[in-house]
């Protein structure tokens, strides 16, 4: 599975989809960049969730906040005191961990090594101390179960310290510190204290919610595992408005929901699992994971949790201005109660890397064979269709450009007439696109096309005129 990882992970920088950041000054921890096909899967992703949750539902709208915002919001949604990771340091190599994912590895070796037994005892230790914020708890926790450096091999630790994983910045001329800003660790709040100017101006009734798609940035203690964290990321989020009372009806509907949006992808369903929060954040009445297995392990991609009212009450007393709601069917003035869908688009994006990804053995008793190829759902495929003439003559790439101009106002596309077809096709199926067109001789007799499907590898011929809703029918939502 580490070798699964590792080729994935190598698939996606040798076909243009992520580059580590700055890589020719050996690249900065935690930060990536999207490449021609990265950035083209990644706006799939977003209009995927988008028509999902802005279009489909009547009640949902969304909106782009700024990054930037108001230092007393980070204030009031306990972000500045309380969004924290306990760290540690190994005094010999110098390096920093977080103590509980020390713990949570040495948990998974209990676990492999079958001493379940162990293994259960040290998570409740784990989610005690975490729960209590007690620190000198964690640093016992690691002493007792001999936890050594990964890299030194010895038990030399510091205390553990509690680390703020907000960036902040200065706004303006002033560096005396008062004018001290944040760059959002979450998108949501940017939409709770929109929340009234979206509900006025839209003219919203409850239930209703509020979308959007946006950077977050958090100042990870240790980044691991590519992009499944990062310091600077994306969110796709929708905090959904309830009357009080009702939340738990609309937690458990989302829940379901957002596992369905998955699953319409048709990946493997034994990848996806909810885990649900025994432990809850004190302002929560309900929390839910949906996770993955990854190729290390399940793990988180998206959380559905019920927040109460305890963001918009926040901003309510620390803005000094009313948050509530008038609702005309009970005649009350209310906040609100909130629930909220959260996914990181990047985590989602590895996650659909993951579930494509093939070394597709094609050997036969003849000749031995493979292809890689990226079982993309095709909605989310960053090409559409190759376009090919089958030679570089005879009139054939003035055919292909004249398909190619059909099409290519309402699909991204390629052409390309470099190499054997064989060839272009199997590059073409590295990077998931979907369907092949290929122009040939008779395609200048009767105007018509071969096409060539990803999946099956089988070929078809197709009229001309009959492309676009050929196309439409295999790529379209
Ligand atoms: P984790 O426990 O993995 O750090 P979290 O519980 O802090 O995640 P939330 O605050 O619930 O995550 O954020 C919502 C979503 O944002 C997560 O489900 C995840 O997909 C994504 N996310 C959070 N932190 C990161 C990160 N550092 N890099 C990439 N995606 C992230």
């Amino acid at each position: 599975n580490d070798e699964l990882f590792k080729n994935v992970i190598a698939h996606a920088k040798e076909y243009g989809f992520v580059f580590p950041s700055s890589e020719i000054y050996d690249g900065l921890s935690a930060v990536y960049d999207y490449g021609q096909l990265g950035a083209e899967l990644k706006n799939n992703i977003k209009t995927y969730w988008w028509k999902a949750m802005v279009q489909l539902h009547e009640n949902i709208v969304g909106i782009d906040s700024a990054i930037f915002m108001h230092p007393k919001i980070w204030k009031a949604s306990g972000h500045v005191d309380g969004f924290n990771d306990p760290m540690i340091d190994n005094k010999d190599s110098k390096k920093r961990y977080r103590a509980d994912q020390l713990i949570e590895d040495k948990i998974a070796r209990y676990e492999k090594d079958g001493k379940t037994d162990k293994a259960s005892k040290l998570q409740t230790a784990l989610d005690d101390a975490l729960n209590a914020d007690d620190l000198g708890r964690l640093k016992l926790i690691i002493e007792e179960h001999d936890i050594v450096c990964p890299i030194s091999g010895t038990k030399n630790w510091t205390e553990v310290r509690q680390f703020n994983l907000m960036f902040s910045t200065q706004m303006g001329a002033m560096a005396d510190g008062s004018e001290e800003v944040y760059l959002r660790p979450e998108t949501a709040q940017g939409i709770f204290v929109n929340f009234l100017n979206v509900q006025k101006t839209g003219r919203m009734k409850i239930p209703f919610g509020i979308a959007q798609i946006g950077k977050a940035f958090r100042n990870e203690v240790i980044a691991r595992q590519f992009i499944m964290r990062m310091r600077e990321f994306e969110q796709m989020e929708m905090q959904f408005f309830v009357r009080p009372g009702t939340e738990l009806e609309w937690y458990k509907r989302w829940k379901e929901t957002r596992l369905k949006w998955h699953l319409a992808l048709k990946p493997d369903p034994a990848k996806y699992r909810y885990h649900d929060h025994v432990k809850l954040a004190h302002y929560a009445n309900a929390a839910v994971d949906i996770e993955y297995e990854f190729p290390f392990g399940f793990k988180e991609v998206e959380g559905i949790h019920s927040r109460t009212d305890f963001d918009l009450s926040q901003h309510q007393q620390f803005s000094g201005k009313k948050m509530q709601y008038f609702d005309p069917e009970i005649n009350q003035n209310y906040i609100p109660y909130v629930i909220e869908t959260s996914i990181g688009l990047d985590r989602m994006f590895l996650t659909t890397l993951c579930n494509a990804y093939e070394e597709e053995d094609l050997s036969t008793a003849e000749k031995q064979d493979s292809r890689s190829v990226l079982r993309l759902h095709p909605v989310l495929a960053p090409i559409k269709a190759a376009i090919f003439p089958l030679t570089k003559k005879d009139g054939l790439p003035e055919k292909a450009r004249e398909v190619m101009q059909l099409l290519k106002m309402d699909y991204n596309l390629i052409y390309e007439e470099k190499d054997a077809i064989g060839k272009r096709y199997r590059r073409q199926d590295a990077v998931g696109t979907p369907i092949c067109i290929t122009v040939d001789h008779q395609s200048l007799q009767d105007d018509t096309v071969t096409i060539r499907h990803r999946d099956t590898m089988e070929q078809e011929r197709i009229a001309i005129h009959d492309l676009a809703s050929f196309l439409e029918g295999i790529v379209g939502w």
